[in-house]
C-alpha cells in the first residue's frame, strides 16, 4: 500500500515520538495483587485472567456462591487480549458469519448468534449494575465497503442474514447516505452493526473487581509452569506453590498452544494498532462523524476505526503477520515499523485531513486462530476444561463462553453446552516448519483476495 504523505509523516512517527505499550493501560494503572505462595486445594481452579476465565468464575460463583475458585495469572488480570483489544463489542463469532453458515448450516448459526447478542447486551448491563465504568458507546459501528467489490460483499453479508431472519434493521446505505454518517472519501457503502465500544482495560478490570467481590481468590505474578493430572485431581504447578482442583480451566487462549494437548491447535497471530493524541475541537470538525461509531472495512485483513473516550482516532488492522514458532515474543514484534506505517497510510486513505495526526501509541498484540476459524471450547475427561481461539472476536463471545463453561462443569444440559463450537471436532495445525508456510501462503491468498477480489472469487475465505 502507498502511504499517502511523506516527509511528514515519517518526522511525526519517528520512533521516539511513538510509544510502543498499549495505549489502553495508560488509562487505568495497575497494581497487580499478591501470587500465590504454598499449596491450596480448591473446587475450581483457573489459569489465565482474562476475559475468560473471570465470566467463568463470575457464573459459577453466581450460580453455586459456596464453590472455592482460585484464578492464576501469569502478570496481572487483563494482562492478555482482553485489556489491549480494540474494543468492538461484536456479534462475530470467529471469522465470519458466512464462514460459520457454511460449517454449520443456518439453523445453528443462528441460535449461536442468538445467544452472543444476548451477551452483547448483558455486558452492558453488567457494566451499570457492578458500577464498572468501561467507557461504553451503545453507538455500535458500520460495516464499510471501500470499493466496489466491497459494497457486493456487503449486500452478500445482508442476503445471508436475510436468511437467517436477522437482518431486521440492517439496511445497506449508498456511499452518499454512509458519508453523511462518517465523512471518508474511502467509504463507499455500509451498513449499521449493533453493539457498542468499549475501554477492554476497564472492563476486564472492573471485571476482576467483582469477580473477587463475589469472593474468587485471583493470585497474580503466579505464572502456571506445569499442568498435570493426578489420582487426586488436576495439579497447577507455579513457582512458589501448587494449587490442586477437582476442576481446572485452561483459559490462556493465544498462549494455550504452551500446554502440550493444545500445541497444535490454536496459532498466536499479530493484529496492530495505532492511537492518535486527544484531536482538538478543531480538529474534530474538520470530519463529519456525529455518532462516533466505529467503523470495520469489509475485508479479509480488516481496517477499522474508532474513537477512544478522550477523542483519540484508533486506527487498526491491514497484515496479520505470524510468526516462526508461535512467536509472542512482545520486545521483537510489539514495535512493527512497517505495520505503523501502513497504519498511517489508511489514516490518509480514510481521512486525508487528519493524515498528519501524531500517533502516541503504535503496539501489537496476538490474536489466537484455530484452524477451522470457530472457537474450541469443552472438556478433557471429567475434570479439565479449555477455551480458547476466538479469531479475533472474543468480547462478546468470552461472555457467552463464561456461561458455557458454567453449564458443563455443573453436569448442566442447556442450551449453552449445545452451541456450535462446543466439543466440536477440533483440528490442529502442523508443526514447524509446515505452519510458517502455511502461514504465509493463507496469508498471500486473503491479501490476494482483498486487492484482487473480482479475479480470486472463486477462492473460498
Ligand atoms: C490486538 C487484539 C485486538 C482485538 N480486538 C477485538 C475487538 O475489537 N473485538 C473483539 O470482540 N475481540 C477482539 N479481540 C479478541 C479478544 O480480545 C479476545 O478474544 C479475548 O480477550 C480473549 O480473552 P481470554 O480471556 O480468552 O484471553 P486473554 O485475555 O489473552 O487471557 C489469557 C490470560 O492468561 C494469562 N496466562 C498466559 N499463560 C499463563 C500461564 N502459564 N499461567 C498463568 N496465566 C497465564 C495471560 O497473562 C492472560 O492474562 C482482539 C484481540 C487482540 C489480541
Amino acid at each position: 500500500m502507498t502511504a499517502l504523505d511523506g516527509p511528514a509523516r515519517a518526522a511525526r512517527d519517528a520512533p521516539s515520538a511513538v510509544r510502543h505499550e498499549i495505549y489502553w493501560r495508560s488509562t487505568e494503572p495497575v497494581a497487580p495483587g499478591p501470587p500465590l505462595t504454598g499449596d491450596v486445594h480448591c473446587d475450581v481452579a483457573v489459569v489465565g485472567a482474562g476475559y475468560t476465565g473471570l465470566w467463568t468464575a463470575y457464573n459459577l460463583k453466581r450460580a453455586e456462591p459456596s464453590l472455592d475458585i482460585h484464578i492464576v495469572e501469569a502478570e496481572f488480570a487483563g494482562a492478555g487480549a482482553s485489556g489491549h483489544n480494540d474494543g468492538f463489542v461484536t456479534p462475530t463469532i470467529g471469522h465470519s458469519l458466512e464462514g460459520l453458515v457454511g460449517r454449520f448450516g443456518p439453523e445453528r448459526a443462528k441460535s449461536a448468534y442468538a445467544l452472543v447478542g444476548r451477551s452483547m447486551l448483558e455486558l452492558g448491563r453488567f457494566c451499570k449494575r457492578h458500577g464498572v465504568d468501561a467507557e461504553l458507546e451503545p453507538s455500535g459501528y458500520f460495516q464499510v465497503a471501500a470499493s466496489p467489490a466491497q459494497v457486493r460483499r456487503l449486500e452478500a453479508d445482508l442476503r445471508l442474514a436475510e436468511r437467517l431472519g436477522s437482518a431486521a434493521g440492517l439496511e445497506l446505505y449508498s456511499a452518499a447516505e454512509a458519508r453523511d454518517r462518517i465523512d471518508s472519501p474511502a467509504i463507499h457503502g455500509a451498513f449499521k452493526v449493533g453493539g457498542s465500544l468499549i475501554n477492554p482495560h476497564k472492563l476486564v478490570r472492573g471485571l476482576a473487581r467483582v469477580v473477587r467481590e463475589l469472593g474468587v481468590t485471583i493470585h497474580e505474578n503466579t505464572r502456571a509452569t506445569r499442568v498435570e493430572r493426578t489420582a487426586k485431581g488436576p495439579v497447577v504447578t507455579t513457582p512458589h506453590g501448587r494449587l490442586s482442583s477437582d476442576k481446572l480451566l485452561l483459559a490462556t487462549n493465544a498462549y494455550q498452544h504452551r500446554f502440550w494437548p493444545f500445541r497444535r491447535k490454536v496459532v498466536p497471530v499479530w493484529s496492530y494498532a495505532a492511537v492518535t493524541e486527544p484531536l482538538t475541537g478543531e480538529q474534530l470538525a474538520q470530519v463529519h462523524w456525529p455518532g462516533r461509531e466505529g467503523f470495520v472495512e469489509a475485508r479479509n485483513f480488516i481496517v477499522f476505526g474508532r474513537f477512544t473516550a478522550d477523542n483519540r482516532l484508533l486506527i487498526g488492522g491491514g497484515p496479520a503477520p505470524y510468526y516462526y514458532g508461535r512467536d509472542m515474543d512482545e520486545g521483537r514484534h510489539m514495535d512493527n515499523p512497517s505495520a505503523t506505517a501502513e497504519l498511517r497510510a489508511i489514516l490518509g486513505r480514510y481521512f486525508p485531513q487528519w493524515r498528519h495526526l501524531p500517533f502516541t501509541h503504535a503496539y501489537g498484540g496476538c490474536v489466537a486462530i484455530t484452524r477451522e476459524f470457530v472457537p474450541h471450547v469443552g472438556s478433557m475427561g471429567p475434570d479439565v476444561y479449555y477455551a480458547h481461539g476466538y479469531c479475533g472476536n472474543g468480547i462478546a463471545v468470552t461472555h457467552t463462553t463464561g456461561k458455557v463453561l458454567r453449564d458443563l462443569m455443573l453436569g448442566r444440559r442447556t442450551a449453552y453446552t449445545d452451541l456450535l463450537f462446543v466439543d466440536g471436532a477440533e483440528r490442529g495445525f502442523p508443526p514447524e516448519p509446515l505452519s510458517f508456510a502455511g502461514a504465509r501462503a493463507m496469508t498471500a491468498l486473503m491479501a490476494g483476495k482483498d486487492r484482487f477480489p473480482g479475479l480470486l472469487r472463486h477462492l473460498p475465505d
